[in-house]
């Protein structure tokens, strides 16, 4: 029943419950038990979905599976969203989902100093959420590697096609470890976000709301 019928177990059961989430929305019934087991997501689904909790969830329970090993400078999973606004929302919902399980969480995004961002990158941290073109500075700089993430989502892809991403999420995607698992979430379906799925995505599951 709900998340544990899912699988979502222990710690991050209970904190997910803490945060009021009890009943999982279609979306995540469909997602989350695929991506557990390890399969790749082409989410066409738009805001209000449950689409955060449906890409996040699995990739906490993994990285709660693994334990904490963290490197220097890098990421183990990356969320990349369009607007800094979004990024803000996506690590929010995170840290309520992941409250009292020893989940780091870092942003990268356009328009602040670099400094923090660079500083809070040095021990290393789970999951990073970042804009695209700001994490391509930082990547190319040295600041940051992204040779250790094997969680990658794209969220809202649609949007950052439109904001002229699209060759930053590129050169990201192909920045990160090749044996990674990826998610991709779109509220439409363009043809060049058909082609940018095609090649980064492994036999997706396709999942609509
Ligand atoms: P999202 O589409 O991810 O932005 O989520 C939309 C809103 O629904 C957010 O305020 C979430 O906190 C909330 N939400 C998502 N999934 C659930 C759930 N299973 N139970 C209760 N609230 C949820």
């Amino acid at each position: 029943e709900g998340f544990a019928a899912l699988g979502i177990t222990g710690p991050l059961l209970k904190a997910t419950h803490n945060a009021g989430f009890t009943e999982p929305k279609p979306i995540q019934e469909q997602a989350i038990p695929a991506q557990l087991k390890g399969r790749d997501i082409l989410g066409i689904a738009q805001t209000g979905s449950g689409k955060t909790a449906a890409f996040s969830l699995p990739i906490l329970s993994k990285i709660i599976g693994i334990g904490s090993k963290r490197v220097p400078r890098t990421c183990r999973a990356l969320i990349l969203a369009p607007t800094r606004e979004l990024a803000v929302q996506i690590e929010e919902t995170i840290r309520v989902l992941a409250k009292g399980l020893h989940i780091s969480t870092a942003l990268v995004l356009g328009g602040v100093s670099r400094f923090s961002q660079v500083k809070k990158m040095q021990p290393g941290v789970d999951v990073l959420i970042a804009t695209p073109g700001r994490l391509t500075d930082l990547v190319r700089e040295g600041d940051i590697s992204l040779a250790e993430t094997r969680y990658l989502v794209l969220d809202e892809a649609d949007r950052m096609l439109d904001m002229g991403f699209i060759n930053d999420v590129r050169r990201i995607a192909k920045a990160t470890h090749r044996d990674r698992q990826t998610a991709l979430f779109s509220a439409t379906m363009p043809n060049e976000i058909a082609q940018l799925a095609e090649s980064l995505l492994k036999q997706p599951l396709r999942v609509e709301v």
